[in-house]
Parts: C-alpha cells; structure tokens; sequence
C-alpha cells in the first residue's frame, strides 16, 4: 500500500480530529477567516502570477512585520519572499531568479529589521542549544530543545545565518545576491531597515550603492 492510500483511509477531510482543543480552535478560526476571505474574493480571481509592481521583497518572517501593510501592497503586486532574518540563503536567491526571470520582477527589497531573533543568537549558540555539537554543559535546559538529539539523519551542518550588526547583514544580503551569476545584473537591490517599534523604513546607503544595477 502506498501512502497515498494509507492516507486515505483516515478521514483527512477533517484535520481537526487529529489534534487537541486549543489546536482545534486554532485552526477553527483559521478556516472561518478563510471563509470570510472566499466570500469577498471578488476580481482577485482576475489576477496573474507576474507581480504587477515588478518588485520581489525579502525580508523576515517575523510576527509583528507585515509587508503588505508596511509597504502598501495588495494581491498582485510583489513577490513576498520570507525566512529567519529575511537573509539571502541559496534558496532565496534561487527563488528571486525565478521571480526576475520567469515573472518579470525588476526592484528587489532587502528588508531586515530591528530586534530580530536571528541578531540575538550567533550560530555557535543555536548549535549548542540544539545540541548539535559535544558541548554538553551548553545544551540548551528548556526541554522544547531536548527532543532534539544527534542521529544519523542530523544535518552535519546548517548555516543559521544569525548576525551581529543590523546594516551590515542588509549589505552582505545585497552584495551576496549582486554578485550571484544568475542574478540579472540590470534589476535594482535596495537595502532597508525595518524599524520594529514604529514601523518606519530606513535606507542602507551602502547596500543600496552595491545593489545599484551594472547594466
Ligand atoms: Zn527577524
């Protein structure tokens, strides 16, 4: 039997039976919300997959950051590309080709932002606190860290890409994208700060000179 079928034969239709009370009403309101969101769809429906705007943002996926309030997109506009810290990680850079490439985009937004998790911890620390190393004494005692033990199937090593100075991470991010081979070297890089307590933008001027276009 394959899995598809195994899955099958338990009633997927209805998630919820899997999960406890406070998962249930998570994903109750969930669901509702997205009722609310079909019944007012409207031309939505209309749209297609090239971002109108021509732009492509990359930026953290922190909770308190919500790109299309802060940068007045609606559906349509901008590719939103998010991760821990908003960095430009190989998959990032592998989604802003296809995003210039296949979809047209033309302006891409750096966005990192003040407070950041990824700025509170170096990769040394993530690694003990997950216990990846043989440091023991630093292995991380909140027990949400415990389950997580060396085996065979353990990444030998994960970039966390934690950083320790807010505006140089921005222009190491548009730098390291600029210099990529596959990325065109006519789209437009900008570097921003995202100020986390009051929502402004701030530009990066050396990462907005390094991600200026060469053609
Ligand atoms: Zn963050």
């Amino acid at each position: 039997m394959s899995f598809v079928e195994n899955q099958s034969d338990k009633n997927i239709s209805d998630p919820q039976d899997a999960f406890p009370a406070a998962s249930k009403e998570l994903l109750q309101s969930i669901v509702e919300a997205n009722q609310g969101y079909v019944s007012s769809f409207g031309e939505k429906a209309k749209l297609v997959g090239a971002p109108r705007r021509k732009t492509a943002i990359l930026t953290c996926m922190d909770a308190r950051m919500d790109p299309a309030k802060f940068l007045g997109l609606r559906e349509g506009d901008a590719h939103v590309i998010r991760n821990a810290g908003g960095r430009a990680s190989e998959d990032v850079i592998r989604s802003l080709v296809v995003s210039a490439k296949l979809m047209g985009t033309t302006d891409w937004f750096v966005i990192h932002h003040t407070s950041c998790g990824m700025q509170a911890h170096t990769d040394d620390e993530i690694r003990h606190m997950l216990g990846l190393d043989d440091d023991a004494e630093h292995h991380h005692a909140d027990t949400r860290w415990r389950h997580v033990w060396k085996s065979a199937r353990t990444p030998a090593h994960i970039e966390w890409m934690t950083f320790g100075d807010l505006a140089q991470s921005i222009v190491d991010d548009v730098q390291r994208i600029r210099v990529h081979p596959l990325v065109p070297p006519s789209v437009r890089i900008y570097g921003y700060i995202y100020h986390i307590h009051h929502g402004t933008l701030e530009p990066v001027a050396e990462a907005n000179r390094l991600g200026a276009p060469s053609a």
